[in-house]
């Protein structure tokens, strides 16, 4: 009884925001308000063999499965969480939208045996300024609801990336191809991995994360993302 007086009291001086639209959260909602939640659009990929994030990969990778969450969209509640979670520390925030994450990527995880989920890395100096790697805040929140471990060390970014502009399309891909590497290689091999990231655009990175993580002697590698853009 009190408790709940002191938490009312509490919510009248410290309303709780909505991430998506600023409004007053009401009791009970947490990070997003009805309305926001409804506005997030869901994919419904995992359900779907060759799926769009599926089909980026098509003669690229050697994929297991490759999903998002949600469509990535400007100017809906979803952009906003990004931004929120990329840029303004909201570590809760990506910890819950990876639970979303886990809720609805576990039936995938348990068809495809996934037992180890890989953030993508952020470039070393990126991750030193900002001080996390959003990635492993949604692998939190997916191990919360999914109990499959993480790992953030093990994948790592390489510190002299080159600059991608004025060179050839192989030069490219060499380019991103070694910008990764695995530290650990006793951790990623014969395991089911699935990379984790915040938003699939090209794909350009996600697909030299794949390679290098099969070089390294993972055994299937599945693809997961809070979001897509189309
Ligand atoms: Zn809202």
């Amino acid at each position: 009884m009190v408790k709940a007086w002191c938490d009312a009291l509490v919510h009248v001086f410290y309303p709780s925001l909505c991430f998506g639209c600023n409004n007053e959260l009401i009791q009970g909602d947490q990070f997003l308000c009805l309305q926001c939640q409804t506005e997030l659009g869901r994919t419904q990929f995992e359900g779907i063999r060759n799926n769009p994030v599926e089909k980026l990969f098509w003669g690229r990778a050697d994929i297991q499965f490759a999903a998002s969450t949600y469509y990535y969209i400007d100017k809906t509640p979803l952009q906003q969480i990004i931004h929120q979670i990329k840029y303004r520390e909201e570590k809760e925030l990506g910890i819950h939208m990876g639970e979303l994450m886990g809720i609805y990527g576990s039936s995938l995880f348990n068809a495809f045996k996934t037992d180890l989920c890989i953030p993508m890395p952020l470039h070393p100096k990126k991750e030193y300024k900002r001080g996390y790697n959003q990635a492993t805040l949604l692998c939190e929140g997916m191990y919360k609801q999914t109990g499959i471990p993480y790992n953030e060390k093990a994948l790592v970014r390489n510190e002299n990336t080159r600059t991608q502009t004025k060179k050839t399309r192989i030069e490219r891909w060499e380019n991103v191809a070694s910008v990764f590497d695995v530290n650990e290689p006793l951790i990623i091999k014969d395991r089911h991995v699935v990379l984790v990231d915040d938003v699939i655009t090209t794909g350009a990175s996600t697909e030299a994360c794949v390679h290098t993580l099969m070089q390294h002697g993972a055994k299937t590698v599945g693809v997961y993302s809070l979001a897509f853009t189309l």
